[in-house]
């Protein structure tokens, strides 16, 4: 398992790319996503998020 985003909740603000202490999210097109070969599920980003946007 990684952290991944669900897409209807995401507004691409970009809160969880600068928590991710791994650089393992990316933002385009207004929709974050996460490189599920980083992610070590720290779960920062699941904090990070204002929209409740990113589960594991
Ligand atoms: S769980 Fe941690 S490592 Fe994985 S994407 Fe979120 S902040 Fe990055
Ligand atoms: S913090 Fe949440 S709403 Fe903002 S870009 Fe990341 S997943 Fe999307």
């Amino acid at each position: 398992m990684t952290a991944r985003v669900i897409r209807s909740l995401c507004i691409g603000c970009g809160a969880c790319v600068k928590m991710c202490p791994l650089g393992a999210i990316t933002v385009r097109a207004n929709l974050a996503r996460v490189d599920g070969a980083r992610c070590d599920e720290c779960e920062e980003c699941i904090f990070a998020c204002p929209k409740g946007a990113i589960v594991l």
